[in-house]
């Protein structure tokens, strides 16, 4: 076999299945695709000296007529997410050499499926950013256009399976991380509802927000990866049982658009076209579209920034050069703490510490952080309250198709805006994924579909059904 391009996670288990070609062939294909193109794109940090090896274990499976979802499928994890005896550094300098003790239990389940651990991919540090601009390990390039970031901060996942590097990825998504750059790439993300998937073993950024979730071509691969991750984890106390959100409401093929928030300033032109588009489609499709009336969503992006900065700063105290990684002498050990940390972290994180001290520091805790989770709770509750009368939201993904390397790291304020239609779903903890809706000359766009809390399957008929599946 010469590429994966033609080939989908399902479409690859029938071929496995019936002996087309063998795991080592497939894994052999992915491993010459990333020699050849991965200087460029920088998408994959390290490729597991073991790849084959797994392979091999894996056609043995096979030929012994094992069959699991994942049996034989080469996958690619985000450099946040622990692999057991790998190095994992969220794209961090302070991480360098931190070898994971166990595996996460994403990465768990991926193995009792069968899959193969590919590799790690590029991130931005600490998944904070929505370029992959922020990794101390280089910038990914979008493959559609090596000028142009891939989005952020899963980047590396989302360039390596639209390059056809691998033929699915992991992220994690706390405010559009997986969703952001499978708009900009061109293929599916997917956010599940939060608690779906277990955080044991994923680098925490905002534990309240962050969620695992998987980037492939097709709706259909992304449920087989989420059918896999899915489940209460004892591990992580967060995560809820099948019946936490029971079904209310049978879906009807109703869309509502939050109309002036899809109209917001900084939506281009080219986004709104295609958006509208996307649009026509559903309705050709028999649904029923419907503008509903959201005003809180405007505030998202700011109860957001509070929120994951305050959360950030406490989750990031325990890098201190003495439990992981990289340690910086000084002349004692308050010096140590500040020196490790002052080199170990680029500027971004250390922006968010330091913002995240301040909102939640006493003379401003009230004014600020309590007022983003008052924020969040209106949100949340407005959010709830409309899907007890429509079964998905649309909106664009993002507010403009890839940007270019170095156009927004001047101006993080400018990069933040990047997040002002993933967002919400975090807040309000709902699922929530990015499908391809066409190119813009050589860049792809893409429209998002929000859920109510528990209503992946509407995401995923709608979604099969946009993209003709
Ligand atoms: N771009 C957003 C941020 O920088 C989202 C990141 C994410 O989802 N991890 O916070």
């Amino acid at each position: 076999m010469s590429d994966i391009s033609k080939l989908s996670v399902k479409s690859t288990r029938a071929a496995l299945k019936k002996k087309e070609f063998s795991a080592r062939e497939l894994t052999q294909t992915s491993i010459d695709a990333i020699k050849r193109k991965n200087t460029e794109i920088n998408a994959f940090l390290e490729v597991f000296d073991d790849a084959l090896e797994q392979a091999d274990g894996a056609d043995r499976r096979i030929a012994n007529g094992e069959n699991l979802p994942l049996l034989g499928i080469p996958i690619a994890i985000k450099d946040n997410i622990l692999v057991e005896g790998k190095s994992t550094t969220a794209g961090s300098k302070i991480l360098e050499g931190f070898i994971a003790p166990y595996d996460s239990t994403a990465v768990k389940k991926l193995k009792e499926a069968g899959a193969i651990i590919l590799g790690r991919t590029n991130m931005d540090e600490f998944a904070m950013g929505s370029s992959t601009e922020n990794s101390t390990y280089g910038v990914t390039r979008n493959p559609h256009d090596l000028s142009r970031v891939p989005g952020g901060s899963s980047g590396g996942s989302a360039a390596a399976v639209a390059a056809n590097l691998a033929l699915a990825a992991l992220g994690s998504d706390t405010g559009g991380s997986i969703r952001q750059p499978a708009a900009f790439c061109g293929v599916v993300g997917f956010k599940p509802t939060y608690g779906r998937v277990s955080r044991s073993g994923l680098i925490a950024y905002a534990s309240s927000l962050d969620q695992i979730g998987p980037f492939a071509k097709t709706v259909e691969d992304v449920e087989i990866i989420y059918d896999v991750l899915r489940g209460k984890d004892e591990l992580d106390s967060t995560t809820i049982s099948e019946d936490t959100y029971p079904i209310q409401k049978k879906f009807s093929r109703t869309i509502g658009i939050p109309r002036s928030f899809v109209e917001s300033e900084g939506v281009s032109k080219e986004v709104r076209e295609n958006f509208s588009q996307a649009l026509n489609k559903f309705e050709s499709l028999g649904y029923t579209v419907e503008d509903v009336d959201l005003p809180h969503l405007n505030y998202s992006l700011s109860a957001y920034y509070i929120i994951v900065t305050a959360e950030a700063s406490s989750n990031l105290a325990r890098f201190d050069g003495v439990k992981y990684g990289l340690h910086k002498d000084g002349r004692d050990v308050i010096e140590d703490y500040f020196k490790t940390r002052g080199e170990g972290f680029g500027k971004e994180v250390r922006r968010r510490i330091i913002l995240g001290t301040y909102v939640l520091s006493s003379g401003y805790y009230d004014e600020y952080y309590e007022s983003a989770l008052k924020m969040k709770r209106l949100i949340s509750k407005e959010l709830n309250e409309v899907f007890g009368e429509i079964d998905l939201i649309l909106t664009p993904t993002t507010p403009t198709t890839a940007f270019k390397l170095g156009e927004k790291t001047s101006d993080p304020l400018s990069m933040y805006l990047a997040d002002i239609f993933t967002v919400p779903a975090n807040i309000a903890g709902l699922p929530s994924i990015s499908l391809p809706s066409g190119l813009d000359g050589i860049l792809p766009l893409g429209i998002e579909l929000t859920a109510g809390l528990g209503r992946e399957d509407n995401l995923f008929i709608a979604g099969k059904e946009f993209l003709g599946e």
